[in-house]
């Protein structure tokens, strides 16, 4: 579905999609049916509901809502980003291959080796800004390319039409992990993908208090066999949780605005601080694939990452310095946070292999909040003092 498409644009979708007002009560909100079970007409005869691992009123309303947002028919939600993940990898069959980004999530690349390749299934993962790369290690048996854009903690963008099109010439799925962009910046359905993954503990909560998943497809049948390991597997969120992701989902739009302008005001200040070295960020002209991203994207997003003029050490003290910026993993809350990668989210990749793939030690990951931006330039400025 295109922008011309859809009936409402995406920031009126954010707030009234699968949020019809309550028939009995008048109700604005989807309430918390906090309820296992569901009485039947007669035996087999139910409403739409039978039992809520298999589907709840809050879940499906959320589900309809992220759906919406992706500009896609079919959601399912999952209790985290990797139950969802978790369940792309259950459409697979023992011997299927599967090519992979070299620079993706942490779990991801935890649940395709430690938990997968014991089920026989194999993996490759390659440079996916190199499509020649992406075809040489696609072939008969490649069931799946499993792309994310912009990447952690590199921020990489990468071509989801072009990869959807290699995806394809192979009869292979193309998944795009829409975390770090989400659909407020870029569709990936309506750039040739099958089926979009999110994290819903990053930006479409928003707000750091739930952990949840989703995917969300145009293909009835994909999204039937989505649903029946759904609900085999059953690692499904809460009608709690749910009600939280809908709350979030609504300010979306807003929120990522300003995630955007102020990611975009420190990265150019960053670029020119003398106590920094490099800066990564694809709203930046000096990016290397910027003309991608300014094609691919809406806007630029709200994490970036920058290289101290310093060591190990230093990027340590800086992180253990800063108050506006909290120390901690995870992003996409309204809260800035910062991060060292290589002791933190990525220390289980050996040194030479991060260094091999660009990830210094001194590098210095933040997901940029929604705060005042003269504030978090104060407090980088203190923790550098410190440090340096
Ligand atoms: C956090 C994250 C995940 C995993 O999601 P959880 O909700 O933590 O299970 C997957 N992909 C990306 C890009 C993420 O940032």
């Amino acid at each position: 579905m295109s922008d011309d498409e859809r009936e409402f644009r995406i920031e009126t979708d954010a707030i009234h999609a699968g949020q019809e007002p309550d028939e009995e009560t008048g109700a604005l909100m989807t309430p918390i049916y906090a309820n296992s079970t569901y009485q039947q007409d007669a035996p087999g005869e139910h409403r739409g509901y039978e039992y809520s691992r298999t589907g709840n009123p809050t879940r499906a309303d959320m589900e309809q809502n992220v759906a919406a947002l992706e500009g896609g028919e079919y959601g399912r939600a999952f209790a985290s980003g990797m139950g969802g993940i978790n369940t792309v990898l259950n459409l697979l069959e023992s011997g299927d291959h599967v090519v992979a980004g070299d620079d993706i999530y942490g779990g991801t690349h935890r649940i395709f080796t430690q938990v997968y390749e014991q089920y026989d299934l194999a993996f490759d993962f390659v440079d996916t800004t190199d499509l020649d790369a992406v075809r040489d290690a696609m072939g008969e048996s490649t069931e799946l390319l499993w792309v994310e854009t912009p990447t952690n903690p590199l921020l990489n963008v990468n071509d989801i039409s072009a990869l959807a099109d290699v995806a394809h010439e192979y009869g292979a799925l193309c998944a795009v992990d829409n975390t770090f962009a989400t659909p407020y910046l870029q569709r990936p359905l309506e750039l040739g993908a099958d089926v979009v993954s999110h994290s819903l503990t990053k930006y479409l909560g928003g707000h750091s208090d739930v952990v949840g998943g989703a995917l969300v497809t145009d293909d009835e049948a994909l999204d039937a066999d989505i649903g029946f390991y759904q609900n085999s597997v059953g690692a499904t969120p809460s009608p709690f949780d749910c009600f939280l992701v809908l709350r979030g989902t609504k300010t979306l739009p807003v929120r990522m605005d300003r995630h955007c302008e102020n990611a975009r005001a420190l990265a150019t200040w960053l670029q020119d601080h003398d106590a920094v070295d490099r800066v990564y960020y694809p709203g930046l002209e000096s990016h290397p694939q910027h003309d991608l991203a300014a094609e691919q994207m809406d806007d630029f997003g709200g994490m970036l990452s920058f290289e101290l003029d310093g060591s190990l050490e230093e990027a340590s003290t800086v992180v253990s310095e800063t108050e506006v910026f909290t120390l901690a993993e995870s992003l996409g809350g309204v809260e800035s946070l910062i991060e060292q990668p290589a002791a933190m989210t990525h220390a289980a990749i050996p040194r030479e292999e991060r260094l091999a793939a660009g990830l210094s030690d001194g590098l210095i990951r933040v997901s940029v909040g929604v705060e005042h931006i003269d504030d978090m330039k104060a407090d980088l400025n203190a923790a550098f003092d410190q440090a340096l």
